[in-house]
């Protein structure tokens, strides 16, 4: 191992939460516990779903109150709620390099496999930004899990404006890597299903203890026709100054 330095990145001190008109911005040093707790403008109609992926985690109360949003992220287990959360509300994150220098990335970009993801050695992720485009959305979740409290073998999140529009449809923990794919208003179930088998490959879907790659293949397809059902059932609303 070529490790030769430790940060203690709590002691930066950085604010957990910053609402500004412009989203939501969660230091990577944000406890579990805190993140559960936000509550946002009325018009972030999905900031319940921040809760939602809290509660995902198979957490006790010492993770629940020391572990943060960013390590939840940087270490990249496909059933990481918070990767999860935050790729659904297409949040974007900045990384910190050792030479002081920043990038800005996709979240749905940044884990790239079981237990890996784009950091470059030194770098830091700084924080994630949630676009309040996203938390003004609808959305609906599924998950499944082999045993009640156990880790998610399927973690799904559709999310859509309430006036209507494309539906982003996210699938975590049955792939190796998030996967995100983006369908148009009053998508079929055919074409969704189409469009998941464009979307994972047959070796994309992860094997572990928490279930098989047909599995959560299974579920990953009965789920994302359930989200497309629930959220075509939603009356859709006129744009508002409140739903967007
Ligand atoms: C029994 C058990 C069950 C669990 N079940 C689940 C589960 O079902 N789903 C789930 O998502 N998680 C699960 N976890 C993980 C847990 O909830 C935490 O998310 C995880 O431990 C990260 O916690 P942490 O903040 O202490 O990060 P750490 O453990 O401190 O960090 C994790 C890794 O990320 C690196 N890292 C941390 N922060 C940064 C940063 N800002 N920039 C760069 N690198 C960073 C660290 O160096 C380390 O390599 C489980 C953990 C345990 C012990």
């Amino acid at each position: 191992m070529n490790l030769h330095t430790l940060i203690d990145l709590v002691g930066l001190g950085w604010p957990a939460l910053t609402p500004t008109p412009q989203g939501l911005d969660i230091a990577a040093t944000c406890s579990i516990a805190d993140l559960y707790a936000f509550r946002g403008d009325a018009s972030w109609t999905a900031v319940p779903l921040i809760g939602a992926c809290c509660e995902c985690l198979l957490a006790s109360f010492k993770i629940w109150n020391a572990a943060t949003a960013g390590g939840n992220i940087c270490m990249s287990l496909p059933a990481g709620a918070i990767t999860s959360l935050t790729v659904a509300l297409e949040g974007r994150l900045t990384l910190l390099a050792r030479n002081g220098g920043s990038r800005e990335v996709s979240a749905v970009d940044f884990v790239v496999d079981n237990n890996r993801n784009i950091l470059e050695p030194g770098e830091l992720l700084r924080s994630i930004h949630l676009p309040a485009s996203s938390l003004k959305k609808r959305f609906a979740l599924r998950r499944a899990t082999l045993t009640h409290l156990g880790r998610s073998a399927a973690l799904l999140v559709g999310t859509q404006a309430h006036r209507g529009g494309e539906m982003v449809l996210t699938v975590t923990a049955a792939t190796r890597r998030p996967v995100q794919i983006r369908m148009p208003e009053g998508v079929s179930a055919a074409a969704l299903r189409h469009a998941l088998d464009h979307a994972i490959p047959a070796d994309g879907w992860f094997d572990d203890v928490n279930g098989t790659p047909a599995y959560k293949r299974h579920m990953t397809y009965h789920y994302a026709e359930e989200i497309r059902a629930e959220l075509a059932a939603q009356p859709l609303q006129a744009q508002s100054g409140a739903l967007a």
